[in-house]
């Protein structure tokens, strides 16, 4: 069989099961291969039954003592009861509701058993409803699969098995030869039925290594031609005036350096003749639209509209307010275009775009959708990237005569990282904060300075400043609106009797939680109590304290993106971190918020002190989907996978050769794959 072959010829799946396997877009033989397990059941490691550990999965090699006997219990449940040994211990076992037990456990034979340890009160060692297979069976090393009720794990074990069984020959290497040795990869055959079908942990390891390669390789592949096609492109959107001094003398503030650096860059990539294509990247509260509000300032001199990009109506909305300051008085004409408009308002901007009147619209994901068109639109600006995709980029890079784009983030990335995500962008970097801004004072204290705490924000809101206090997390999947509500409840009966208390949480409509954000920016809310909805972003400079409880639950670079809400403005702002962890691990990491506010040290810490774990949350960062790679814990191997991607791409940039044919074939898949949806 090939592996274009349909899956319902693999033996063992037929028509019904292609259907389920359809519904996890399993269709073919090879995305049969590509459906990877999500775990093991590792048979390798046998305890013997008197060591067996207490409530952990293990494995056991024992003989069956006596044939499987039959109990009925209330209620029509069969159980069926059995004990093994391995000569030194005795384990029982037991069954539910499986007639064929009797069959398959035979008196007298040895079988390994895979289940969950338990004693029961008399000291009698348990096993409810264990795994068994014969102890000479090759899988020594089990595969799980992402299964659903209709495709148990076990069978798609079994049709993974027969289709590696009926390939026609070894599965082709995508990966040149020179490649694949000079970085120590296996082959992609063997790579394939490493993960699925591993004979020993190594093996597993060999094949990982192998996949997660490719993965990241292609990926890179991707990203690099982007950066060499955006490159080699021309643009019809060339800057000849450099207004931005003009602009900087309406400026209510004198630009910091790293500012004027980047605009310079940006600038120069404007009057290049390629298109702009860079990343912005500063901490919260360096000053990004500033720098963004100059370079549209200087396209509309030159005959240019531009589009800035936010995540969300809110920040579109400051975002408006915050250009429309900067270009008082001058010659730019804004507008605003979201979701959320009357279709008459949406049509009015639209046509005020369409016949070039305006030359800056600020709004959300409505901004790429087709049927907005410009005039002439030369610059493109999306804040806070992590929240648009790759593929969106490239949709509003179309929508004009290849207009340049500029990507402001204030996510700490780590360098490694930062090439892999943007491996496509050029960088300027915001290493500075504007002046007299002072850093926010960081306190960490335990739950019994609540009172002291509660006291310390009534201080600021009678002086008519503003706070936010960020609930207690919930436990993953849990709904936070129970505690958000009770929470607040609990303040505003008790020790926030009077005052003007407002709540945010996810499970609210964005309608009301714009709502609730816009009253607060307003002042007519004294203190927000909020989960971590607090969108990234949000400019309130009369906020001045945050208030985090449970801190050791969040990450070092979500608690400083959190702090960073606050200490926008010329008051003294406070950050204290709530918590009653009195671990080595949880104070190392209040130590490095409370004597640090620079976002890269920050992340590089929290990588060390976490380790991997999910440092990016659950957000997305628009790159396609990785499905055994992780960017974070696998820096080590990204670093080897850039450079032979770079030193391929050297020799055949567009990947034109026709033994690169396959490798291009699986890039332009991967990538295609990003883009829908
Ligand atoms: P971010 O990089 O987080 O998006 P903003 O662009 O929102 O930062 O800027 C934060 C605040 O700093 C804004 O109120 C802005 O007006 C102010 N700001 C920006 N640049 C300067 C500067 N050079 N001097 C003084 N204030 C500045
Ligand atoms: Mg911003």
């Amino acid at each position: 069989m090939q592996l274009k072959a349909p899956i319902q010829y693999v033996k063992g799946v037929g028509p019904t099961r292609a259907e389920a396997f359809k519904k996890l877009s399993v269709t073919t033989v090879g995305a049969l291969l590509r459906y990877y397990p999500r775990a093991y059941e590792d048979w390798s490691r046998v305890v013997p039954i008197r060591e067996m550990p207490e409530n952990e999965t293990c494995c056991i090699r024992a003989t069956v003592c006596h044939q499987p006997t039959k109990i009925r219990v209330p209620g029509g449940l069969l159980l069926y009861k059995t004990s093994v040994t391995d000569g030194a211990g005795l384990l029982n076992l037991t069954f539910f509701n499986n007639k064929y037990i009797g069959n398959q456990l035979k008196e007298g034979e040895e079988y390994l058993f895979f289940g969950k340890a338990a004693y029961n009160k008399y000291g009698a060692r348990e096993m409810a409803s264990p795994l068994f297979q014969k102890p000479h069976s090759a899988h020594r090393i089990r595969p799980i699969y992402p299964s659903s009720a209709a495709l148990p794990s076990k069978t798609i074990e079994r049709c993974v098995q027969n289709a590696l069984d009926s390939l026609d020959a070894p599965i082709p290497d995508f990966l040149p030869e020179e490649v694949r040795t000079q970085n120590g990869l296996c082959t992609l055959d063997e790579a394939i039925r490493g993960i699925h079908f591993p004979s020993d942990n190594k093996t597993l390891e060999t094949a990982r290594r192998r996949l997660i390669f490719d993965e990241l390789f292609l990926l890179q592949l991707g990203l690099l031609q982007m950066k060499t096609r955006a490159q080699t492109h021309t643009t019809g959107c060339v800057v000849t005036r450099d207004e931005t001094q003009d602009f900087a003398a309406h400026l209510p503030f004198t630009m910091t350096n790293a500012q004027s650096r980047a605009v310079r860059e940006a600038v120069a990539d404007m009057r290049s003749g390629e298109p702009m294509n860079r990343l912005l990247q500063g901490d919260v509260g360096s000053g990004k639209t500033a720098v963004a509000a100059a370079l549209v300032y200087t396209a509309a001199a030159n005959g240019l509209q531009s589009a800035v990009m936010a995540p969300t109506e809110v920040l579109a909305e400051q975002h408006l307010r915050t250009f429309e300051n900067f270009f008082a008085g001058t010659n730019v004409r804004t507008a605003l275009l979201t979701g959320s408009m009357t279709a008459a308002e949406k049509r009015a901007v639209k046509a005020a775009l369409a016949d070039g009147s305006v030359q800056l619209a600020v709004g959300t994901h409505a901004l790429i959708q087709e049927d907005v068109d410009f005039k002439r639109l030369g610059l493109v600006v999306t804040d806070e990237q992590h929240r648009f995709g790759v593929a969106q980029r490239a949709t509003l890079a179309a929508k004009g005569d290849s207009p340049h784009i500029l990507v402001m983030s204030a996510t700490p990335i780590p360098r490694t990282l930062g090439l892999m995500l943007y491996g496509d962008l050029d960088v300027s970097v915001l290493d500075e904060l504007p002046p007299g801004r002072q850093p926010v004072e960081t306190y960490c204290v335990g739950t019994s300075y609540r009172p002291r705490i509660y006291n310390f924000l009534k201080k600021h809101i009678q002086k008519g400043l503003q706070g936010y206090i960020v609930c207690p997390l919930v436990e993953e999947g849990e709904s936070d609106l129970v505690p958000a509500q009770e929470y607040y409840a609990e303040l505003q009966n008790g020790a926030f009797r009077g005052y003007r208390l407002g709540l945010l949480h996810g499970r609210m409509k964005p309608k009301e939680k714009e709502k609730v954000m816009r009253a607060f920016a307003a002042g007519e809310i004294d203190l927000l109590v909020s989960t971590v909805v607090i969108e990234v972003g949000v400019d309130v400079p009369n906020a001045v304290v945050m208030v985090i409880e449970n801190a050791e639950r969040f990450g070092l670079s979500q608690l400083h993106q959190l702090r960073g809400r606050v200490g926008r403005g010329s008051e003294k702002s406070t950050c204290i971190l709530v918590s009653d962890a009195q671990n080595e691990e949880a104070k190392a990491r209040f130590n490095v918020l409370c004597e640090t506010t620079d976002g890269f040290k920050i992340a590089d810490a929290d990588l060390k002190l976490r380790g991997p774990g999910d440092f990016f949350g659950k957000r997305q960062h628009g790159l396609p989907a990785l499905r055994l790679a992780d960017l974070l814990r696998d820096t080590g191997l990204l670093v080897t996978v850039r450079r032979a991607a770079e030193q391929l791409l050297q020799t055949d940039p567009t990947l034109e050769m026709p033994e690169h044919a396959a490798l291009r074939k699986q890039t332009d898949k991967m990538f295609a794959a990003a883009s829908v949806g």
